[in-house]
């Protein structure tokens, strides 16, 4: 079910947890700012989630909240698993969903990265 962006942050939320150490991910990457593991179910041949270390419940929250420092990291840390996953000269795919319209389901910020192959059509209507 798609969660409510403008939500208080629910510290109990996978991600979360995930941060904790309290849930196993499939780590790819990690750094003061950001931890980058793979989906559980990809959507693409690579299909990994960079999520910031802070308590954000979206892009709209972080964007409006997190500091210069936050959101520096936490972009060059995308950039640098895509360049790290040898992403770059066959091109990826970012999305971050936000909301109900965004299809949102994880109430913690989380960008998803595609790549390992020709995407398709950037959205099926
Ligand atoms: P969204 O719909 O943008 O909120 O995407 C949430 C994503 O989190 C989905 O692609 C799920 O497959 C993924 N996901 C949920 N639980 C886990 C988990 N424990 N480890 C890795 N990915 C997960």
């Amino acid at each position: 079910m798609a969660i409510d962006p403008t939500a208080p942050y629910d510290p109990d939320n996978i991600f979360a947890k995930i941060l904790r150490g309290e849930i196993p991910c499939d780590k790819v990457y990690e750094d003061d700012h950001a931890l980058a593991f793979y989906d559980i179910a990809p959507q693409a041949d690579v299909h990994i989630l960079v999520i910031p270390k802070g308590e954000y419940v979206s892009w709209d929250d972080f964007t409006a909240k997190a500091s210069e420092e936050e959101i520096a990291g936490f972009i060059r840390a995308v950039g640098h698993v895509a360049r790290e996953r040898q992403l770059v000269t066959r091109g990826y795919r970012l999305l971050a969903n936000v909301g109900r319209n965004g299809g949102q389901e994880v109430p913690h910020l989380h960008v998803h990265l595609f790549g390992g192959g020709p995407l398709g059509p950037m959205l099926a209507r």
